[in-house]
């Protein structure tokens, strides 16, 4: 498997980098500490940087007829003209980005999860939102890898999150450097994982690479961006990694015992009982990719979408199951 391309991401300066909360602590993060030599960290504070102090008054998000306003109750301050002027030009100077790990629940940081109160003080909680700068970020970047560090605790969708990080990150680089072989390429060695993905959008991808004679360069790697993001906006179908791997089988199928061929209809049974994780099955078909030394095969990103020592088999329990 070739080298992988370092994104560029955004993180809540809060996790792993500096003491920067209300109460000036840190937040000790496994998935970010394990991302440090993978990716450039681009680490920001809003709250800091909107120039509140370390340890502060904590800010709440307030509903305003409708309308999410930050406000810092102890001062009487409305902070959301601040806190919205910052996100946005933030967002604008930083420079091409490839993905977000934002803090959960955070009336600036989080993306989902956001308290919103009736009133200033002592009201209830009447709903969620998401934090000022984590709305402002999905509203630009919501198509890249964005997820909070709550989220990202679930095996799947921490998953999902560094294949999409990884997997358009080297994207957006042959896109700068614009050959047409290199998208060839890539596509080639991506298909097994874009058919887990969405094998309709695979095709399309297909045909926008194929039919290049009669667009422009640049036309063609815009078309293939946009699908590919589109590709990208969910997690992959288990019924479609089951068609996946029942199609990387036939490769080997031939070559095959009849005891090797039961043990992997086995194990596809036992994934669709959710007895296996797909790891299991994806590591059987590609021992068989090596044992019969399949170049083809062995350059599927399927098989290895992110680097190897990012895979960390820990789970919350929470949100969606292991598939
Ligand atoms: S959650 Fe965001 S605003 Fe709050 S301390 Fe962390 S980085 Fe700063």
């Amino acid at each position: 498997m070739g080298e992988f391309v370092k994104p560029r991401v955004i993180v809540s300066k809060c996790l792993e980098f500096q003491g920067c909360r209300y109460d000036g602590e840190i937040i000790r993060d496994q998935t970010v500490h394990n991302l440090l030599p993978y990716v450039e960290f681009i680490p920001v504070c809003p709250e800091v940087e909107i120039g509140l102090g370390v340890p502060r008054d904590v800010i709440r998000v307030i509903d305003n007829d409708g309308m999410d306003q930050l406000y810092q109750p102890a001062k009487k301050i409305d902070l959301t003209n601040k806190m919205n002027q910052f996100s946005e030009q933030f967002l604008t100077e930083v420079g091409d980005i490839d993905g977000f790990i934002l803090k959960n629940r955070s009336p600036s940081c989080g993306i989902n999860d956001v308290k919103v109160y009736a009133g200033i003080e002592k009201a209830p909680v009447i709903r969620t939102s998401s934090g000022l700068f984590g709305s402002k970020v999905q509203a630009q970047y919501g198509h890249l890898a964005v997820e909070d560090e709550g989220r990202l605790k679930n095996f799947t969708i921490r998953e999902h999150f560094f294949t999409k990080l990884f997997t358009i990150a080297s994207f957006k680089k042959l896109k700068k450097e614009g050959l047409l072989a290199d998208l060839v390429e890539y596509h080639a060695k991506n298909k097994y994982l874009f058919m887990a993905y969405q094998p309709t959008i695979l095709k399309k991808l297909g045909n926008i690479v194929g039919n290049h004679k009669k667009k422009s360069l640049q036309q063609i790697f815009e078309e293939y961006e946009v699908e590919l993001y589109h590709l990208f906006a969910k997690l992959p179908k288990y019924t479609s990694n089951i068609s996946v791997s029942q199609h990387l089988f036939g490769y080997f199928s031939k070559q095959l015992s009849a005891k090797e061929k039961e043990f992997f209809i086995s194990m596809i049974d036992k994934y669709k009982k959710k007895k296996v994780p797909l790891s299991s099955v994806a590591s059987l078909l590609h021992s068989w990719a090596i044992r019969f030394d399949n170049e083809y095969l062995l350059k599927q990103t399927y098989f290895q979408p992110y680097p190897e020592k990012l895979i960390e088999i820990s789970d919350s329990g929470k949100g969606r199951d292991y598939r």
